[in-house]
């Protein structure tokens, strides 16, 4: 069985009243087509991070944006490298 996106983000997060569409961290990209995302789940250039508009929202939809969270996916530039520690996490020397 496959676990929707949308279905992590409830199971980390929970539900919450509404739709997607109508949440502060929903992005509608206009370009050749238009692409939704979810901010908090991540904002690639895949169509793995796209969203609906219709899902029913998780809790975020009345928060804030979970700085101190770790996004499921995260957007790295084409290009370049993330070698970085995670937020959260601690860099080692090895
Ligand atoms: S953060 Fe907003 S757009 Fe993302 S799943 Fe939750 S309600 Fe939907």
């Amino acid at each position: 069985m496959t676990v929707r996106k949308i279905d992590a983000m409830h199971k980390y997060y929970g539900y919450g009243s509404g739709r997607c569409e109508n949440c502060p961290h929903f992005r509608r990209k206009v370009f050749d087509r238009t692409y939704h995302k979810c901010l908090v789940y991540g904002d690639s250039n895949s169509e793995a991070t796209d969203w609906r508009c219709g899902y029913t929202a998780c809790g975020l939809i009345d928060k804030p944006f979970p700085e101190d969270e770790i996004r499921i996916v995260k957007r790295i530039e084409r290009g370049k490298v993330d070698d970085g520690p995670l937020p959260g996490q601690i860099a080692m020397e090895i």
